[in-house]
Order: structure tokens, then C-alpha cells, then sequence
């Protein structure tokens, strides 16, 4: 089964809008389609739209880092899925542990917001990871599969969600699991996602965490991972190019 590989950017709560416009357009100039990657960028909600002018249905996707659970209503300071693919959007984060962690979002809360993102339209991309006392109490594989289960939406197909693998304590800190870990990760993460979805064999499995230009080519090399949701690393056109171009 050939996957092809997802290069992911999280800007998380970065950039103004004259800095992501010229992001955005430094990487269209050297981005290319048919490159042995798929390219998308997640800016802040602000930035859909202008990032979305700049890119102009190009090669390179826009994305949301978050979306409600619910259509539209009383929800002051939210954003609904339709509202991410009505500027443009096609894919929403949902789940990353920053929100997990900064508004309490539980398993349920993400399984709703990723079922929102398919019922807009959008392929939300669910990230799911173990914290560093979890992994060295040996649960990383049980916390992670607990977290897939409770996380990926009803209705779901393997090539309609994505799933990202995110240490939390790889996040931000330049440290991730070893090669192997990484591997045994993912391929446990296919199997599960498999169980659910009927099959797996299409299903696009992300590695998230510390992800740069030197480490991005090891990873990217393994079986089960089919690209990555870059950090730190999206923020400068140079450094996500490389990584893009490692795939
Ligand atoms: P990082 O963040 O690449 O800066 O570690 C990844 C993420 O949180 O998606």
C-alpha cells in the first residue's frame, strides 16, 4: 500500500499577519506539486484566510489547529469546522495535547470535534500521545491506544482522518523517543486504527515532536510513519522545506 507522505506545519498561537503571508508565500515559491510530499500548513484561525489567498489552491493545503464540536451557535470566542472550510480549509488539528492540557479537552471532547470536522467536510487529523511518566512507567502503548480509541470519530474511514503521534514530552523540548520506539509506536497504532476502521493499509499516520531537518529523514524512513506535524520547525521557510524535502 503506498501512503503519501503529509508534511503538517502547527503554527500553534504565532505570526501576525504580514509574517504569515510571507511564510506562506516563501513557501509556495520553492514548494512544488508532484514533490515527493503532500504540504500542509495550520496558522492560527486569523491567518486562514490571508495564508489561503497567498497559497491560492496551489500545491500547498491550509488547515485549522482546532474546531468546535458544535455546527454554529452560542460559543463565544470558537470556531466551527464549516467555518475552517469555508476559508479554504481542508484539514482541522484536533486533540493536540496543548489543548488537551490548556482547555481540559478529554477523549470525548476530540472525538466530537473530529466527527464535526467530517460532517464539515474536513479530514481532521487527531493527535493522540503518551506523557514522559506514562512512557517510563511502560504504558506509552497502552495510554496511546486508550487515547484512539476514545479519540477517533464514529463514521470514520482510513482515508478520511489522520492520526498524529505526538509525545507530550517530546513537544517543543528538541528530545524524541528512539527510532525504535517510534516504529513500535506506529505500527501498534496502524493495528488498533485497523481494528477500528475495518483496515489501515491507507490510513495516514503522522510523527509529531521535535521534528527538524537533521532527525526528519530517519523518521520519515519508517514503515508506519507517513510524514509529520511540525512545530518550532514550520516557522521558518528554510527548515519545513528541508523537512518536506526529506520525505
Ligand atoms: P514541535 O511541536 O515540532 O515544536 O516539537 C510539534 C507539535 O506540537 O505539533
Amino acid at each position: 500500500m503506498t501512503r503519501r507522505v503529509l508534511i503538517a506545519g502547527n503554527w500553534k498561537m504565532n505570526m501576525l499577519r504580514a509574517e504569515g503571508e510571507a511564510l506562506a508565500s516563501a513557501l509556495a515559491k520553492d514548494f512544488a506539486v508532484g514533490a515527493g510530499a503532500d504540504m500542509l500548513v495550520c496558522p492560527p484561525a486569523t491567518l486562514i484566510a490571508p495564508v489561503a489567498a497567498v497559497l491560492n489552491g496551489g500545491a500547498i493545503s491550509v488547515g485549522g489547529q482546532d474546531c468546535h464540536m458544535n455546527e454554529s451557535g452560542a460559543h463565544t470566542g470558537d470556531v466551527a469546522a464549516a467555518m475552517i472550510k469555508d476559508l479554504g480549509g481542508s484539514h482541522v488539528i484536533v486533540g493536540h495535547s496543548e489543548r488537551r492540557a490548556d482547555h481540559g479537552e478529554s477523549d470525548a471532547t476530540v472525538k466530537a470535534k473530529a466527527e464535526a470536522a467530517l460532517a464539515a467536510g474536513l479530514v481532521p487529523i487527531v493527535c493522540v500521545g503518551e506523557t514522559e511518566a506514562e512512557r517510563d512507567a511502560g504504558k506509552a502503548e497502552a495510554v496511546v491506544e486508550a487515547q484512539i480509541r476514545g479519540s477517533l470519530p464514529a463514521g470514520a474511514t482510513e482515508t478520511g482522518v489522520v492520526i498524529a503521534y505526538e509525545p507530550v514530552w517530546a513537544i517543543g523540548t528538541g528530545r524524541t523517543p528512539t527510532i525504535d520506539d517510534i516504529a513500535a509506536m506506529h505500527a501498534h497504532m496502524r493495528k488498533v486504527a485497523g481494528s477500528m476502521l475495518g483496515s489501515a493499509g491507507a490510513l495516514l499516520l503522522l510523527y509529531g515532536g521535535s521534528v527538524k531537518p537533521g532527525n526528519a529523514a530517519e523518521i520519515l524512513a519508517l514503515e508506519d510513519v507517513d510524514g509529520a506535524l511540525v512545530g518550532g520547525a514550520s516557522l521558518k521557510a528554510e527548515d519545513f522545506l528541508a523537512i518536506a524535502a526529506a520525505a
